[in-house]
């Protein structure tokens, strides 16, 4: 079995990584990190050998998108992932999803709750629900179908009985309903992926609808932990965020994709807005990888990636992203330790359940940060 992942892979990296400067020097890692939000085929072993490198474990989420062909059901992807995270050195742990069409079959909430029983016993500690609920599948009457449709009720129930978590990517970025602004962190997305760039569909749902048909699912399934991905889909706007997060107790968000929209928004109240949340928060950055065929420039990317991500949650430094001069949050490293680690062990259980997850482990070049943390010492040297 193999991913023929190429066109997945046009509709999920366009999304908006930053553009760091690779030419800074990384500032030091202090702890094992957790990456809850990444799409990975069987990797290339130099793949394994960075996340220990790293210390880095991933969250690798599976998706069914009926626009591309060996990715409108959920096999094989079940399986390939189930396999992955069995040979990833315990650095993998996987999430599933279900297949959101046919809610008026007869048996379609019997055959949804019997596959997710099976991911479960597979090793599955999340669930995903994919934007094509909201924003293509229809039923047998032409109505768009919402997150809050009565069809998904027994999954949910199912999930949370399980003590599992639902990710959620709903909607878009709000830009996605608007005339394509060149600037906009998310325009070369649309432009490759026009399917999923709400301004050409006028016939789709309104971001509003969507985003208020998700949070009546929150509100309707308090005992059911929610991950919003790519901060909820209210990236342009952490206030909104915030709402939410007040409102539902039952709701966090990730990072993935969108901390370009952070370092849009005025940098203080960013700062602000992730020491307030640091419960609540997830770190996440979508990078996706299926194919493996020129790991050396992946691993360059990725590491790329998590080096400016920790750069920027972690220095007052100011850097140049897509043009822009950007300084750093500068956030305390115990709410550091919440965003990058232990809110995805603490939002997702299942993750706990999985012992190199739970435990974690010092890279050995950093023991002495490690016996210093308690001084404040670490506090002092991530000054720039
Ligand atoms: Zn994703």
């Amino acid at each position: 079995m193999k991913f023929t992942g190429g066109v997945l892979a046009a509709v999920l990296t366009l999304t908006a990584a930053p553009g760091y400067r690779a030419a800074d020097p990384d500032p030091p890692v202090p702890f094992s990190r957790i990456d809850a939000h990444v799409h990975v085929g069987p990797p290339a072993e130099a793949f394994l050998d960075m996340l220990e490198r790293l210390d880095v474990r991933v969250l690798n989420v599976t998706i069914v998108d009926p626009l591309v062909p060996g990715f409108n059901t959920t096999e094989p992807q079940t399986g390939l992932a189930a396999d992955i995270s069995r040979r990833s050195r315990g650095r993998i742990a996987w999430a599933s999803t279900f297949d959101p069409a046919g809610g008026e079959e007869p048996g379609f909430a019997e055959r949804t709750r019997r596959h997710l029983r099976s991911t479960f016993d597979r090793g599955a500690v999340a669930v995903k629900m994919y934007k094509s609920v909201g924003l293509l599948l229809q039923n047998l009457a032409g109505r768009y179908v919402l997150p809050d449709d009565d069809v998904f009720t027994p999954a949910y129930r199912l999930i949370a009985e399980h003590d599992r978590t639902l990710l959620t990517h709903l909607a878009e970025p709000r830009s996605s309903w608007y005339p394509l602004d060149p600037a906009d962190p998310h325009a070369a997305y649309y432009r490759a992926n026009p399917d999923w760039y709400m301004f050409n569909h006028p016939d789709r749902p309104s971001w509003e609808s969507i985003l208020s048909a998700r949070d009546r699912l929150l509100q309707a399934n308090p005992q059911l932990r929610v991950i919003g991905c790519h901060l909820g889909s209210m990236e342009h706007d952490v206030d909104m965020v915030a709402r939410r997060l007040d409102r539902y107790p039952n709701f966090a968000v990730d990072t993935a994709a969108r901390m370009s929209n952070l370092m849009l928004q005025p940098r203080d109240k960013v700062r602000a807005f992730m020491i307030r949340y640091q419960d609540r928060i997830l770190w996440g950055t979508d990078l996706l990888e299926l194919q493996w065929n020129r790991p050396g420039e992946v691993l360059r990317r990725w590491e790329n990636s998590y080096a400016g991500d920790w750069k920027y949650l972690s220095t007052d430094a100011e850097f140049t992203v897509g043009g822009r001069t950007v300084r750093g949050l500068d956030l305390p490293l115990s709410v550091r330790k919440k965003i990058f680690r232990e809110n995805a062990l603490r939002w997702i259980p299942g993750l706990r359940g999985i012992a190199s997850f739970e435990t974690g482990s010092q890279p050995a070049g950093n023991a002495a940060a490690t016996a210093s943390e308690g001084s404040g010492a670490m506090e002092e040297r991530k000054k720039p």
